[in-house]
C-alpha cells in the first residue's frame, strides 16, 4: 500500500494484488516486492498444509490389520487414532483459513496492520507467523 498523497487506484490492481499506479513511488515499490514475498510464502504454507492434508487420507486407509490383535482394545486404539486424526484435520481447517485471510488482507492492503487497532503489526511476530491477525498488544487482550 502506498502512502502518497492521493493513493488513489486507478489502473486497478496488479498480480500482487497492489493497486496499479501511474508514478510508483518508492515506497510502492518496497512494499510490493514484500508483499510478493509474503505472498509466496502464504502460499507455501497452503501447499505445505494441502500436502499434509492428502498424506493423512492415505494414512486413514486401514492398515492391514493382524486379526489376532483385533480385539476391544486395538478398536480403542483405532478410535484414538482416528481422533487425533480428525484433530489435527481440524487444526490444519483453522491454519487454512487464517492463511486464507492473510491473504485476502494482502489484497486489500492491509496485510501487516492489526486488525483490531490497525497498527502495524511487529515485523518479528509477522516472521514468526505471518498469518496473526492482530498486534501482540491486542492478542494479549483478547486472550
Ligand atoms: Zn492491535
Amino acid at each position: 500500500m502506498c502512502y502518497c498523497p492521493g493513493d488513489t487506484p486507478s489502473g486497478g490492481y496488479d498480480q500482487a494484488g497492489l493497486p496499479q499506479r501511474d508514478y510508483p513511488c518508492q515506497a510502492y515499490n518496497m512494499n510490493k516486492k514484500l508483499t510478493s514475498t509474503w505472498q509466496r510464502r502464504l502460499l507455501d504454507m497452503r501447499n505445505g498444509l494441502l500436502k499434509n492434508s492428502d498424506n493423512t487420507i492415505e494414512d486413514r486407509k486401514p492398515v492391514g490389520l493382524d486379526q489376532t490383535a483385533v480385539g476391544r482394545l486395538s478398536r480403542m486404539d483405532a478410535l484414538q487414532v482416528q481422533a487425533m486424526q480428525i484433530e489435527t484435520n481440524r487444526r490444519r481447517q483453522l491454519e487454512l483459513k487464517r492463511i486464507e485471510s492473510a491473504l485476502s488482507r494482502l489484497k486489500d492492503g492491509e496485510f501487516g496492520y492489526c486488525i483490531i487497532c490497525g497498527k502495524e503489526i511487529e515485523d518479528k511476530r509477522l516472521n514468526i507467523d505471518p498469518t496473526v491477525p492482530s498486534c501482540i498488544a491486542c492478542s494479549r487482550n483478547n486472550g
